[in-house]
């Protein structure tokens, strides 16, 4: 279902009035992890004044050691929904867990997160394959294109077409940086499939001063959009600070990835 060999055209998969995969580079921005209402209100006015359409933020975190800072749980999620609303902006949220689908559901998270540590957790993926919500699909950290791509297939297989691909990057021998960023599996994703493919140079760089090296590459690769991650005040972040780029950085990325758009 999701090969460019039963569907040449690209697919547009509609997120609440977004289209990903058409002409315009879609930007999800957010906090890694919500953590209190004021933190949740700074990240969407930020979001929504820099002229991006989605908003991002981690309620369930699939943190390495279970000792790390896991997440707000729905209280998250509520005030990732309020400020979703204030402003205007589809929510974003990762899910871990497929008993927590039908709460996803009933505070209507627009688009799901499938991330790295899921992508082939199968019961996971048929069960988002039930519903009609986008999924966004995060890359294995050691997943080959064709298992990602196998990945997706097993959502599509349950009637839900509507999946967004996203590169964060792979597990590599090189310590300097937290992933390697994948750009060549853009190519090879837009040549194999009809669905939308974004990139996440966060999770990928790890460092805030990293991202907007990798946001353009992945842009000027042909990526349909980005997912970064934000903070107010990212030294003082409860997870993943040192890739979250702060208020300033964040504005001067936007302006730089509209003037790439435009020469691209
Ligand atoms: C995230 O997007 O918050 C996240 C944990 O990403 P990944 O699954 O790519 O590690």
């Amino acid at each position: 279902i999701v090969s460019r060999e039963v569907h040449p055209a690209d697919s547009v998969v509609q997120v609440r009035g977004q289209a990903f995969g058409g002409k315009a580079i879609q930007i999800i921005a957010g906090p890694a992890a919500v953590e209190t209402a004021e933190q949740m209100a700074q990240c969407a006015e930020l979001v929504k004044a820099g002229g991006c359409r989605l908003l991002r933020g981690g309620a369930f975190k699939p943190r390495t050691s279970p000792y790390a800072f896991p997440g707000i749980g729905v209280a998250g999620l509520e005030q990732l929904r309020q400020e979703s609303g204030r402003h205007g902006l589809p929510m974003v949220s990762e899910l871990l867990d497929v008993r927590m689908l039908e709460t996803f559901l009933e505070l209507d998270v627009d688009m799901i997160e499938i991330g790295a540590r899921n992508m082939q957790n199968v019961g996971l993926l048929k069960e988002v394959g039930r519903i009609n919500k986008p999924v966004i699909l995060k890359r294995g950290p050691s997943a080959t294109l064709t298992e990602w791509l196998m990945a997706a297939e097993h959502i599509a297989a349950g009637g839900n077409h509507n999946i967004i691909f996203c590169e964060r990057g792979v597990r590599s021998f090189e310590p300097s940086y937290r992933n390697m960023l994948d750009l060549s599996s853009i190519p090879v994703l837009k040549r194999e499939t009809h669905l939308p493919v974004i990139v996440d140079p966060s999770h990928a760089g790890g460092k805030a001063w990293m991202v907007p090296s990798l946001a353009k590459a992945a842009i000027a690769a042909g990526a349909d959009g980005l997912m970064l991650d934000i903070h107010p005040d990212p030294a003082n972040a409860w997870c993943d600070g040192e890739q979250a780029l702060n208020p300033q950085d964040f504005r001067q990325l936007l302006g730089e990835l509209a003037a790439l758009a435009l020469a691209l």
